[in-house]
């Protein structure tokens, strides 16, 4: 019998504390079983163990390993069906607290890098939380024997000893589809790839998943392009958007906003039967939008806002408390800091000063007495002199079709190319107003934070801890990003709170600009793996998803304790 087994007879009905013990390394049939840790009762987050299946018991194709893209998708759907065996037992095991509980870190529609499962040419490691089964606050013996001696290895027999390689190879080709696509776009000079047929709107707005019955998406003729992908003969059409400004124009209700939301989310892959899968984006597209409220530390905003009354010069500006349109001027700077190449923006989520002001109100108030230059004066230098796109969602005004180089119209769900018809109207009826600016955009700041921004300190404790999607709490302040909408997951979330950790620990901020930390970041990611930058180290680092640099910038610019040299 297992050594486990024997201790857990020992340990039933003893004090909760007792469980220590096990921590440790057990042999099973079909793999090995190492207990991380060990939760300290039945109400505190539950404990970490990994399974960890050998090659030998369950072969890893040496193709599954061949690109950094192919291991994400190979370890992706082994992780789904480790999520959806793990679900099929959630009742399975009885206890008081949290206690019984079994828990993955399931992969939701979005396909990225993970710790909860992951693949080499060695083994196949498995992360699982559990609730360590009490009755009462007293150990529950039996039901834990029955959860290492039943339930674990049946999670697995049900997941990794069933899946077929057939099942993991389709994983793999989607994601080498998705990789073309991806290539070709950046031979080509398109932003983002909308394939026909693609199912664009989500069941509501709190659910990812695709609509049903929804009207699917269908290219414009003048827009269509047509890509042949690996591992398939007939080759995908679908419209593609340049480099460049283009505008998405069209009554309400037409459809506006969730092409360009999905658009959005293009910046990571989807899982079959998405219907996202083939809409792929520019990895460095950053929606920004207005965020009324927010914290902005040193950041250049002069491109967009001048001559504030009172006081307050733009080139280093800071306030606890932006304004609608400072705000979207600070999230276009900071996205420009770190590296956004293509911006998108919706009328619903901007401020209307900072995007347009017409003719009229140039005439009532008189430029100097405007601390703002409206995107619209800004836009084409954005493209021209910094090789930044823009993809732009305005049904409210039409000046500007004066700036763009597409304009699509959205009519019940479908996208028209109506540029021509937008310049034929831009001559009938020409308007007069002014560029506000004849001045170049200027130079991107780079910002180096200094190492005491990070604020982690609470008592003598290190405290830093994720609420939600959209919360983190450092130390005694909260820094909430409710705003940020490119970060989709929860574990990213976690990610970027372990990072800030680690920038803490490390002093890595210290006489670094915000680029180069990010930098260095992503290098070591690359090379070492997510859990490189934890504490876990070899142990379980069970539930992280990799976070884009620009929502880990987006964290770090929104700390109330920042500091900027
Ligand atoms: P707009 O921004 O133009 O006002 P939205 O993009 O918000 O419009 O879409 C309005 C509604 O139509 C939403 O409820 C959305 O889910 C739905 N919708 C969008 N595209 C489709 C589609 N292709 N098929 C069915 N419903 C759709
Ligand atoms: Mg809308």
């Amino acid at each position: 019998m297992n050594n486990l087994f024997r201790e857990l007879k020992q340990l039933d009905n003893k004090g909760y504390k007792a469980y220590k013990s096990i921590q440790g390394h057990f042999q099973f049939d079909d793999f090995e079983l190492y207990i991380d840790y060990v939760q300290g009762d039945p109400f505190a987050t539950p404990s970490k163990i990994r399974i960890v299946i050998s090659n030998e018991k369950r072969t890893i194709q040496s193709a599954w390993l061949g690109s950094p893209k192919r291991k994400v998708a190979a370890e992706d759907a082994f992780a789904r069906a480790v999520g959806n065996a793990v679900a099929g037992e959630r009742f399975a095991v009885k206890g008081s607290g949290k206690s019984g509980m079994i828990l993955f870190d399931m992969p939701g529609q979005e396909v990225m890098e993970r710790t909860a499962l992951q693949i080499n040419q060695e083994a196949i490691t498995v992360c699982i939380s559990v609730g360590l089964p009490a009755n009462g606050r007293r150990i529950n013996g039996r039901e834990a024997e029955k959860l290492f001696s039943e339930i674990i290895p049946s999670i697995i027999k049900k997941s990794i000893f069933k899946i077929k390689d057939e099942d993991i190879n389709h994983a793999i080709i989607l994601a080498d589809q998705q990789e073309t696509i991806r290539n070709e776009m950046t031979k080509n000079n398109w932003i983002a790839f909308v394939a026909n047929g693609s199912i664009l709107p989500r069941e509501s707005g709190i659910s990812n998943r695709p609509l049903r019955k929804a009207v699917p998406f269908q290219s414009p003729k003048e827009t269509e392009v047509t890509i042949s992908i690996p591992h398939q003969e007939e080759a995908l059409t679908g419209m593609a958007i340049k480099k460049g400004i283009t505008l998405i124009v069209g009554g309400g209700y037409h459809g506006k906003s969730t092409i360009l939301k999905a658009v959005e989310r293009g910046v990571y892959f989807h899982k079959k039967g998405d219907g996202r899968e083939f809409v792929i984006t520019d990895p460095d597209a950053v929606k920004v939008r207005a965020e009324d409220g927010r914290q902005i530390s040193s950041v250049n905003i002069s491109p967009f806002i001048n001559n504030l009354p009172h006081l307050q010069t733009t080139d280093s500006f800071s306030t606890e408390n932006a304004s609608g349109s400072t705000s979207q001027a600070a999230n276009v700077m900071e996205a420009l800091e770190t590296g956004a190449t293509t911006l998108l923006i919706d009328e619903d989520t901007s401020a209307t000063n900072f995007m347009i002001r017409d003719h009229r109100m140039q005439q009532l108030v008189k430029q100097d007495k405007e601390p703002i230059t409206p995107f619209i004066d800004r836009i084409r230098q954005l493209s021209n002199q910094l090789d930044v796109s823009t993809i732009l969602v305005m049904g409210g005004s039409g000046d500007y079709f004066s700036v763009a180089d597409t304009v699509i119209m959205m009519d019940e769900y479908f996208p028209h190319d109506v540029t021509d018809k937008a310049k034929t109207i831009m001559q009938e009826f020409p308007i007069e107003r002014e560029t506000k600016s004849k001045a170049d955009f200027g130079q991107i700041i780079n910002r180096t934070f200094q190492q005491q921004s990070l604020q982690l300190d609470k008592g003598n404790r290190t405290k830093i801890q994720t609420k939600g999607l959209h919360q983190i709490i450092l130390g005694r302040t909260d820094i909430s990003f409710n705003y940020t909408e490119q970060l989709v997951d929860i574990s990213q979330t976690r990610m970027i709170a372990e990072i800030i950790h680690h920038l803490h620990r490390t002093n890595g901020l210290q006489n670094k600009s915000l680029r180069d930390v990010l930098h260095t970041i992503e290098k070591q990611m690359d090379q070492a793996g997510l859990s490189s930058l934890t504490t876990f180290k070899e142990k379980h680092p069970g539930d992280l998803a990799r976070p884009r640099r620009h929502e880990i910038a987006a964290v770090l610019n929104r700390m109330r304790t920042a500091r900027v040299n």
